[in-house]
This record gives C-alpha cells, sequence and structure tokens, in this order.
C-alpha cells in the first residue's frame, strides 16, 4: 500500500467514519486508523447502539407484561432469556459495525488496524496488534479519538460490581440491588433497562433535579413519570465512597443540603457521571491546546493550535457529547479541508433521551434564555389532549415551544412523548430554516398523529389550540 494521504483520520467512531467517508467522496485520498477491534466507536459498540437495542428489547417485555392485558392481548408465561436478549443486541452490533467496514471498501478508505500516533502534523504512526510500527504521511490530520466513562474520585470502576455504561450494557444476570450514580441521559436510560428486567433500582444525582441542563419543566414531569414507574431517586446528594464488601457495593452519600448521611448497598453500582475527551499523550507533545476540561480547542473551521490538524467529535470543546453532532462534524471538516464551506449550526442539535416516554429537546430552555435576558413567549400542549396519543394509552407528557417575543420565531421546543425522538427532527428543520410558531401552525400535520401536538403547541404560543 502506498503510505501517503491526504487525510487521515485518528478514531473511527461516528465522527470519524464520517469524515474519511466524506473526505473520500470529496476525491481526497483517505485513510482511517481504529485501535478498537471494530469500526463505529463508542457508538456502535459501547454506546448508542447496545443501548437501545436493550431499551427497545426491555420496553416490549415490560409492555407484554403490563400493557398487553388493557389491550385485549391475554398473554400468560412470559419470560425474560436475558441471554438472548444480549445476543440479539450484539448481532446489531455486529451487522452495523460490519456495515461501516463495508462502507469503507465501497468508498475505497484504507482501513489502519491499530493505536495512530501523532507524530507530527504530516506523520502518523500506526502500531497494530503485533506491536509492528508503519509510519504514514498525511497533508491533513482529524482526530476524532472521541471519550471515555469518567468516574469520581477514589472510586476504580470494576466493570464486575462497580461498572461504567459498558458493564452496565452487558450484565449476565439482573442485578437485584442496582445503583446508578449520576442522573443523566445514560444513567436514567439504563436505570430505565434494568428497572423494566427487575432490578430494584436507586439513582442518585448530585443536584436537586435530573437531567443537567434540562428545560427544569422537563425534568419536572420526566421525575414524576420515572418515579411512577419505580425507579427511586435520592436527589441533592454526593457521593462521598463506594466500596465493595464481599460480593456487594456500599455507597456512602451525604445531602447537601441538611448534611444527613446515608449508606445503601447493591449487587452492581453504575457510575454515569459523564465522559472524557480521550486525550493522546501524543497529543499534548505535539503542543496542542486544550480547555480546562482538557477537550481540544478548535476554531468554527475545527483547526486545532497546529496547521494541518483538525479535530471533531467528543474530543472537542464544541457542542454536547452526541454521535449525530460528531457525524455532522465529520461532514463539514472534510468539507473544508476539501476547500468547501462545511458549517455545523451548535444552536440546532436535537438531543434524544429514550425512556418510554421519550424525552427530546432542541434550541434554548426557558432557563437559557432568562439568563440571556431574551424575552420568549411559550406555548404548551399535553397529550392527554392529543388523539392518537390517547388512543395508544400513550397520554403522558406535552409539547413545549419557545419563541421570541417580538418576532415568533421558534427559539427552542422540549417534549416528552413515546414518540419523542422521532418528532424532534421536524423542530429542528423549522428552526433550522428559522420558522415561527405562527409557520408550524400554519403547517397541515396529519392526524391522527403525535405530531398534531406540535402543532397545537405552536398555536398555543399565540393561545389558540383547538383541543386544548
Ligand atoms: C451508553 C451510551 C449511550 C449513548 N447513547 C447515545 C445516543 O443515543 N445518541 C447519541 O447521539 N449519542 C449517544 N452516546 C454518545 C455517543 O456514543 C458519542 O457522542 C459518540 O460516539 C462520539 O463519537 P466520536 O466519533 O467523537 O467518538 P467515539 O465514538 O468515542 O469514537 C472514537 C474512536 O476512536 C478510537 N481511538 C481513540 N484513540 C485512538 C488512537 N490513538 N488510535 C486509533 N483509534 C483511536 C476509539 O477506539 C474509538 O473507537 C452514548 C454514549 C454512551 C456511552
Amino acid at each position: 500500500m502506498d503510505n501517503n494521504f491526504d487525510v487521515i483520520v485518528v478514531g473511527a467512531g461516528p465522527g470519524g467514519y464520517v469524515a474519511a467517508i466524506r473526505s473520500s467522496q470529496l476525491g481526497l485520498k483517505t485513510a482511517c486508523v481504529e485501535s478498537r477491534k471494530t469500526l463505529g466507536g463508542t457508538c456502535l459498540n459501547v454506546g448508542c447502539i447496545p443501548s437501545k437495542s436493550l431499551l427497545h428489547a426491555s420496553d416490549m417485555y415490560f409492555k407484554a407484561q403490563k400493557e398487553f392485558k388493557s389491550l385485549g392481548i391475554e398473554s400468560t408465561g412470559i419470560k425474560l432469556n436475558l441471554s438472548r436478549m444480549m445476543d440479539n443486541k450484539n448481532k446489531s452490533v455486529i451487522t452495523l459495525t460490519k456495515g461501516v467496514e463495508f462502507l469503507f471498501k465501497k468508498n475505497k478508505i484504507s482501513y489502519l488496524k491499530g493505536k495512530g500516533i501523532i507524530l507530527d502534523k504530516n506523520t502518523v504512526a500506526v502500531v497494530g496488534n503485533s506491536n509492528k510500527k508503519e509510519i504514514y504521511k498525511t497533508k491533513n490530520i482529524i482526530i476524532a479519538t472521541g471519550s471515555v466513562p469518567t468516574s469520581l474520585p477514589g472510586i476504580k470502576i470494576d466493570e464486575k460490581n462497580i461498572v461504567s455504561s459498558t458493564g452496565a450494557l452487558s450484565f449476565d444476570k439482573i442485578p437485584k440491588e442496582l445503583i446508578v450514580i449520576g442522573g443523566g441521559y445514560i444513567g436514567l436510560e439504563l436505570s430505565s433497562v434494568w428497572k423494566r428486567l427487575g432490578s430494584n433500582v436507586t439513582v442518585i444525582e448530585y443536584l436537586d433535579h435530573i437531567i443537567p441542563g434540562m428545560d427544569k419543566d422537563i425534568s419536572g414531569e420526566f421525575l414524576k413519570i420515572l418515579s411512577k414507574q419505580g425507579i427511586h431517586f435520592k436527589l441533592n446528594s454526593k457521593v462521598t465512597g463506594v466500596n465493595l464488601v464481599k460480593d456487594k457495593a456500599v455507597v456512602d452519600f451525604t445531602n447537601n443540603t441538611t448534611s444527613k448521611r446515608e449508606r445503601m448497598e447493591a449487587n452492581k453500582v453504575l457510575i454515569a457521571v459523564g465522559r472524557e475527551p480521550n486525550i493522546g499523550e501524543d497529543i499534548t507533545k505535539l503542543g496542542i491546546k486544550l480547555n480546562s476540561q482538557k477537550k481540544i480547542q478548535v476554531n468554527e473551521k475545527f483547526k486545532t493550535s497546529v496547521k494541518n490538524i483538525y479535530a471533531i467529535g467528543d474530543v472537542i470543546d464544541k457542542g454536547p457529547m452526541l454521535a449525530h453532532k460528531a457525524e455532522d462534524e465529520g461532514i463539514a471538516v472534510a468539507e473544508i479541508i476539501a476547500g468547501q464551506a462545511g458549517h455545523v449550526n451548535y444552536n440546532v442539535i436535537p438531543a434524544v433521551i429514550y425512556t418510554s416516554p421519550e424525552v427530546a429537546i432542541v434550541g434554548k430552555t426557558e432557563e437559557e434564555l432568562k439568563k440571556e435576558n431574551i424575552k420568549y413567549k411559550i406555548g404548551k400542549f399535553p397529550f392527554l389532549a392529543n388523539s392518537r396519543a390517547k388512543v395508544n394509552n400513550e397520554t403522558e407528557g406535552f409539547v413545549k415551544v419557545i419563541a421570541e417575543e417580538k418576532t415568533d420565531k421558534v427559539l427552542g421546543v422540549v417534549l416528552i412523548s413515546t414518540m419523542a425522538g422521532t418528532m424532534i427532527a421536524e423542530l429542528a428543520l423549522a428552526m433550522e430554516f428559522g420558522a415561527s410558531a405562527e409557520d408550524i401552525a400554519r403547517t397541515c400535520h396529519a392526524h391522527p398523529t403525535h405530531s398534531e401536538a406540535v402543532k397545537e403547541a405552536a398555536m398555543a404560543v399565540d393561545k389558540r389550540p383547538i383541543h386544548f
């Protein structure tokens, strides 16, 4: 193989593999280095995909047990086969990671297996399985090395009793007691999975609300819904230690207001307190600048402080740590390297929590607008008044459209609904085109659909919803 490239991408997660495909589409000779055995990064191997597989399967199991009867479907003897559920998840992961390998071949991307080490702005060494080192030359480098789970000071993740999300995606038995430290997206999704499958789940969260940064209306409502589902919450509580005593993990925590100390024990403890950028030593030695959270600093063209070296995805100091953000950056950076005008609009990046019901958000929250002194009006519509949600017995949740007071321009939308993850796309598109609430209100929405609630919430901005 000729070892000279136009672009070498380090890391084949959704940021890296998409950057490689787009670079190749644009006629750039491209290679992608990946140290994991399979392509697709955190997302496909131990993130979005396996978690969604378990969320879907556990939701089906739960519904078959608890909801089918009310729909007139009599079912007896429903049993859980956890190892088959895990096999199904693993099969999805294999199919999708192989799919990326196929796309690499189709796009004539050189797949370099091993750890990529950046020696200088035009040279990448790849250390393979047998420790053999190959040197590659390139005009441009894209760092897409992603992120890894973080822990709390003094708490060691062993992936047996004290696990990260990776361990919690592969338990071989239902833990009788599961303590989840961290009430963010990942913690709540995995709490839902194991609760539905039979665990007694307690979430311990430092803040006095769940989902940091989320619209307060939504996090309050969501807390009520999850509590009704039987998940226990200890909010406003600081975990001070997690220790193994025989085969149990003992968690100590203190209430931030009352200073009251508590101790709980569980078979498994999931540490879901966030993720940190995956920064190699090579990068710091090259003088690439990092911010205070150790994320790579990039400008609006994804350039790092070192010429010809770009960075995208979870590892950079822009936007949320989400797969679709990384993918959009992958497309933009390739286009920029090819001399085009690649761009990512960070104001319109949707985020979804895939629980049941789902939670979705795009744009600004009321709290952010208040801080920025921007005057706004809101329109809210509950799914209780949506006909499709009613016939499906899915009446929990609401849509909230937030529009600028003077111009009516949509600044943000939040929603809780079984269909929230799919519905948010319409709102992202509307915001990308600078739509007003009135634009959404005057757009014909099919009946009967959950999406009619979006139209109604947009009408409610002008205080004229029809069905509420
Ligand atoms: C449990 C869980 C659920 C999630 N669910 C969602 C979801 O539903 N939706 C969503 O949008 N996001 C979700 N995320 C987040 C999402 O997975 C990440 O935002 C996304 O994977 C980031 O993509 P990336 O390309 O930046 O990095 P990554 O996906 O982390 O990929 C980086 C890759 O680089 C490789 N690498 C690192 N260093 C080197 C090196 N020196 N040489 C070679 N290779 C290297 C790594 O092995 C890795 O494969 C979830 C994450 C977790 C953990």
